[in-house]
């Protein structure tokens, strides 16, 4: 691929190693030309379903939204860039698993206030916030006291 500094065509790999469990490929390139270094990640390209969001309309999956709601959620809190991706490769395998080429947005939701549970309590509390448009504070610190509840995961 061409330098993004210089534009020359020719680039080489110097390092190449899979992240995110394995759904991506990192790769470290050099300039031939100029030097510099770059990375690039690599990830195949398969069909996702379209959401049907509440008021009926479609919209095609959009990752980049996914993960920008995602890392606003985890602003701020000891999660790496990895893991966060390992969610989102958790995310699109299940919502390539369910086989359907139409799923509801409320799905999506579900799974990743899953993900964000298992990855940071407070990011999945900010997330559930913010998506389940808790009714009032009763309803709000019923969810957190439920959290109490729940054994903390390894
Ligand atoms: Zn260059």
């Amino acid at each position: 691929m061409h330098c993004p500094f210089c534009g020359a065509n020719d680039t080489k790999v110097i390092d190449s190693r899979l992240v995110a469990e394995g759904e991506q490929v990192r790769r470290r390139r050099e300039c031939v030309a100029c030097g510099e270094r770059f990375t690039t990640f690599e990830t195949a390209e398969l069909v996702l379903p379209r959401l049907i969001k509440q008021d009926g309309s479609r919209q095609p999956f959009d990752e980049e939204k996914l993960r920008a709601g995602m890392q606003r959620a985890l602003e701020k809190r000891p999660v790496s860039v990895e893991r966060l991706e390992a969610a989102l490769a958790h995310i699109k395998h299940k919502l390539r698993a369910t086989g359907e080429r139409e799923i509801k947005s409320l799905v999506v939701g579900e799974l990743v206030m899953a993900e964000l549970q298992k990855l940071d309590e407070v990011a999945y509390i900010r997330f559930a916030s913010v998506y389940r448009r808790f009714q009032d504070l009763n309803e709000f610190r019923e969810e957190i006291d439920r959290l109490a509840r729940v054994p903390a995961k390894e």
